[in-house]
């Protein structure tokens, strides 16, 4: 835990550089005029004659000196303007250093934010394929949240640490045997509330675990929107949030009854503590008046900060969960990063590893793709998705991919565009295999419509921009126009800025398609790839995106994952999965013709599916 700790300065250090320590010696500027403040009351009490002020109470005989020089009339006017010139100053320089270590905190958190941000988005697909997306949106927004409140608290507690150690040195100095036993007392309390700090870091695990789990329940549900409606599902999901809710309510009280119970515990204390202090004063050892003032005001000025420190250990420890959720999430996208994965994580995120990849030069490809004897499987899976698949691609043709669910044409689609690694086995892309160093280069050649396309909540110039910011209208136009998208979207109230997705105009998974293959035109990609929508589109639909792809014939590799066999007719190539092994691959009718092969099977099925 401490290491976490030891992470997160380090990278503040990183961070701030030396403003972290130009706000220590804030700290402790104002801590010394705090007590120099507060200690003034003592000669202010004396002139106002509460009491005797002889130089052994002061310790300070040539302020008395100095005093006694000025004319008395002048004396209190002098100490009371000091007093007030102190003070105030110390407010000042306070309100200085809350900003600066409101800076201090923003620019981390910031940092942080982008760092981890930047980490996720820049891992590879195979850790995604393993990661709910709701952690992500809990750890930037909740677990975040909390280890910029922890770094506040551990700067706050810095600076208690900072007051409390001048403090000592001034009560030390007033007088050290009243100091020591002080202390004493404060340590003993503070050991034997040492039990509470573990439990405020045991409540701040639940605390983690309530959020995630909230967090992913929320999101599980809206996606699930459609299915809780439709099957009457309210009640049971309304029942579970109840729970959830009710555990992070009880998790929160928790936390305040052990934070005001150990305040209690400190407060109860410290009356008994000057009350025996006092008794024992006046009875036992019979101290002078002037002298147990100073014990009032020594113990009065000391205990508040052993109690403010016991408070803010408590909360830092609440706060740990958040600070190794957080440092385990970087761990694990630095091992999963595209280029260089597998490196150890190391404390030091480099910026440069995290840049997001820009265009790259794209990776000239001539004659073909080349799957040879892949193998993959999921990770914690035991069979394969893919087994010895064997399998190529004609460069400027047009090649399904059919077969199954299930039967692995995605994991093959995934292979090729590198998304992710084979277990054995290589990738070719013209007879060279496709090594990490080549990776994006080859990506940037991909353009992929998937099955589910995905559109901004914007307007279409938005969504088209994406991927090429300074693509002309005419460009656009001309990307509409390839993916028989320009005549749907002329008809559109504002045309290419009409905003689409949920609080913009509607549009039907068929046109959605092609509007992302639009997008993926603009890139002027070489290789094509488009995952079938497998949710029957209308037979209109589906001729617009047979004509896209015949006008793109010839010019670009298209590779398909073909769930309907009406849509690849022309297909110059067609390969055929079962379960993961590459069971046929030849031209369209060649495979037709073969009245054995699967090919002809699936054929037959859907006609008499479409026959019926
Ligand atoms: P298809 O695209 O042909 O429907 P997939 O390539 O998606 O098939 O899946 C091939 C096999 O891999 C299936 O048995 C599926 O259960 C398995 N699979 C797919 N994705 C994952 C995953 N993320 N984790 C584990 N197994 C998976």
């Amino acid at each position: 835990m401490i290491s976490e700790l030891q992470f997160f300065m380090r990278k503040l250090h990183r961070v701030t550089g030396p403003v972290l320590y130009w706000n220590l010696l804030g700290m402790i500027c104002i801590s010394l005029m705090e007590g120099i403040g507060i200690y003034m009351l003592v000669p202010m009490l004396s002139l106002i004659g509460v009491f005797e002020m002889g130089s052994s109470s002061l310790h300070l005989p040539w302020v008395a000196d100095l005093l006694n020089r000025i004319p008395e009339n002048g004396r209190l006017l002098l100490v009371l303007l000091t007093f007030v010139v102190i003070v105030s100053g110390q407010a000042w320089l306070q309100r200085l250093q809350t900003i600066r270590n409101t800076r201090i905190q923003q620019q981390f958190v910031r940092t942080l934010r982008m760092e981890t941000y930047r980490a996720i988005i820049m891992a590879q697909w195979s850790f995604f394929l393993q990661k709910r997306k709701s952690d992500f949106n809990h750890i930037l927004t909740t677990e975040l949240a909390r280890v910029s409140q922890g770094t506040n608290i551990l700067l706050q507690m810095a600076a208690s640490l900072i007051f409390t150690g001048i403090q000592i040195g001034l009560a030390f100095w007033l007088s050290a045997k009243l100091t020591t036993l002080v202390l004493i007392c404060g340590l003993a309390l503070f050991i034997f509330l040492r039990k509470f700090v573990k439990q405020a870091k045991q409540i701040g695990d639940q605390t983690s675990e309530y959020s995630q789990s909230y967090y992913n329940g929320i999101t599980e549900h809206f996606n699930g929107i459609k299915d809780i409606k439709s099957n009457m599902l309210e009640k049971s999901h309304i029942s579970w949030f109840e729970r959830i809710c009710g555990q992070i309510e009880r998790n929160v009280i928790q936390f305040s009854q052990l934070n005001s119970g150990t305040q209690l515990i400190h407060r109860v204390s410290a009356a008994v503590i000057i009350a025996a202090f006092i008794y024992l004063s006046l009875h036992v050892l019979a101290v002078p008046p002037a002298s147990l003032l100073l014990i009032i005001l020594i113990f009065s000025r000391l205990w508040p900060r052993f109690t403010s420190i016991q408070s803010n250990l408590e909360y830092m420890s609440s706060m740990l969960p958040a600070f190794r959720i957080v440092r385990q999430l970087q761990m694990e996208t630095a091992k999963s990063r595209e280029i260089g994965g597998n490196a150890v994580a190391s404390d030091v995120i480099n910026d440069q590893d995290l840049t997001a990849p820009g265009p790259r030069e794209p990776l000239i490809f001539k004659e073909s793709i080349e799957c040879r004897r892949v193998n993959y499987r999921y990770e914690g899976s035991d069979t394969y998705s893919l087994y010895e698949a064997n399998a190529v691609i004609p460069a400027k043709g047009m090649t399904a991919i059919v077969g199954k669910s299930g039967a692995g044409k995605s994991t093959m689609i995934d292979l090729i565009m590198g998304l992710v690694r084979p277990e054995s086995g290589q990738i070719l892309i013209d007879g060279v295999p496709l090594t990490e160093e080549r990776l994006l280069a080859w990506r940037s050649t991909i353009g992929y419509v998937s099955q589910d396309p995905f559109l901004f909540h914007t307007s279409i110039r938005e969504n088209l921009r994406l991927v090429d910011p300074d693509a002309s209208e005419e460009q656009m136009w001309q990307a509409l126009q390839f993916s028989s998208s320009a005549t749907f979207v002329r008809k559109l109230p504002q045309g290419l800025d009409t905003l689409i997705g949920d609080r913009g105009i509607r549009l039907s998974g068929g046109e959605r398609q092609r509007l992302v293959l639009a997008r993926a035109m603009l890139r002027n990609p070489s290789v094509l790839v488009l995952d079938e929508a497998t949710s029957a589109l209308d037979s209109e639909n589906e001729q617009h995106i047979h004509e896209a792809l015949e006008r793109l014939k010839g010019q670009v590799t298209i590779i398909v994952i073909a769930h309907r066999l009406s849509t690849i007719r022309t297909a110059d190539r067609v390969i055929v999965l079962d379960e993961g092994i590459v069971i046929q691959q030849g031209g369209y009718q060649q495979l037709a013709a073969d009245s054995v092969g699967t090919f002809s099977k699936l054929l037959n099925m859907q006609a008499d599916v479409v026959g019926q």
